[in-house]
């Protein structure tokens, strides 16, 4: 009855959420059926949490797929897409799980196939995935140049435990690309970004701690800091600094959080030292960015190549992924695990 059944061993590598969402976004892309086995085995929860269960039920709706194993603690799931169908939808986790992560499931899926509007729930600002400002900062606007559009608003943030933040995205269909993708540092520039956002019912020094904290070990260095603070309106309280650098085309950003007990200064040298560590390597694709571009970039085909400060598990994990769905996707890789790395592709376009 089905053509194809890709079989994927979901404890391989990584062997997180990421290696679900990139099979069910390049099945509805592909309309390859895949069967996900040992479904984060190796973690301390294994199987589907929350989270993951709304990136399928987010799949299985935008895509009328027949679907087995979607419940929570589901070591297995089978995926059968039919045709993507572009519209207005609403997804909401119930949970602080990541509304970033939800909308990499459906996002690059639904611009394919047309025009669309997305409604998110859950948490926009949570440990172990992109925040709310990296999807917005330096996803999107590097997605562009690969003819993806993608337009944020930030309605309400959502901080772990209650979540409650609200994402709205507009999609516009992909357009067709010529231009191969380069993306290769150093950067030249010493403007840095520093955003501090804190909750209204946290006390406003921390706001302005977070700040001044960020902006002075940044000076030190020699960068020149573009300091905004903002207040923020949410379930649960919560406190975030978010670093960006930005020069022509190329992003790269870097987010930490507060918690009880921990200073407001802590928060901030977490961040600004993420960057410091990315920003020495001279390269211009940040880590995280590195593992997330590799799906746009394998759905175009096109000649690409892009630097790294450091190669991740995700990324291999990723790559391995793929290659499933896209056996022609073979990039050349050089560099090893947590190094910095060059990746190219000649396309196959
Ligand atoms: P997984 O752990 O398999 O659920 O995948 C997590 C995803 O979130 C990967 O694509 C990571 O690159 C991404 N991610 C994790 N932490 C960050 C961060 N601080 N900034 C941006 N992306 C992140």
């Amino acid at each position: 009855m089905f053509q194809e059944m890709i079989r994927i061993d979901g404890s391989y590598g990584e062997g997180g959420g990421q290696i679900l969402r990139t099979a069910l976004t390049l099945s509805m892309l592909t309309q390859k059926s895949f069967e996900l086995v040992n479904i984060r085995a190796k973690r301390p929860k294994p199987g589907l949490r929350p989270q993951h269960l709304t990136c399928v039920k987010a799949a299985q709706k935008i895509s009328g797929a027949e679907v087995e194993g979607a419940r929570v603690g589901s070591l297995y799931l089978s995926f059968h897409p039919k045709k993507v169908k572009p519209g207005s939808y609403h997804f909401d986790i119930g949970t602080a799980g990541a509304t970033a992560l939800v909308f990499q499931t459906v996002g690059l899926a639904l611009a394919c196939a047309g025009a669309s509007k997305l409604l998110l729930k859950g948490g926009t600002h949570v440990p172990y995935a992109p925040c709310y400002h990296y999807l917005a900062e330096v996803y999107a606007p590097i997605l562009e140049q690969l003819g993806f559009s993608f337009a944020f608003e930030l309605r309400r943030y959502g901080f772990y435990p209650a979540g409650g933040g609200e994402v709205s995205v507009k999609i516009a269909p992909q357009k067709e690309i010529s231009e191969p993708f380069e993306l290769c540092g150093p950067y030249k520039t010493k403007k840095v970004k520093v955003l501090s956002v804190v909750t209204e019912d946290l006390p406003s020094h921390i706001r302005t701690r977070q700040a001044k904290a960020a902006s002075e070990i940044l000076a030190e260095k020699g960068f020149e800091p573009e300091v905004k603070l903002e207040k923020a309106w949410a379930k649960s309280p919560g406190t975030v600094v978010f670093v960006a650098i930005s020069e022509g085309a190329k992003r790269a950003g870097f987010f930490s959080l507060g918690k009880k007990g921990k200073p407001a200064e802590k928060v901030a040298e977490e961040a600004v030292f993420a960057f410091f560590e990315f920003y020495k390597t001279q390269k211009a694709v940040d880590p995280y960015l590195a593992d997330q571009l590799l799906l746009p970039l394998a759905i175009t085909r096109m000649p690409f190549c892009f630097d790294t400060s450091r190669l991740t598990r995700h990324f291999f994990t990723n790559l391995w992924v793929i290659k499933h769905f896209i056996p022609d996707f073979s990039p050349e890789v050089r560099g090893d695990l947590d190094t910095p790395g060059i990746v190219s592709f000649l396309g196959t376009v």
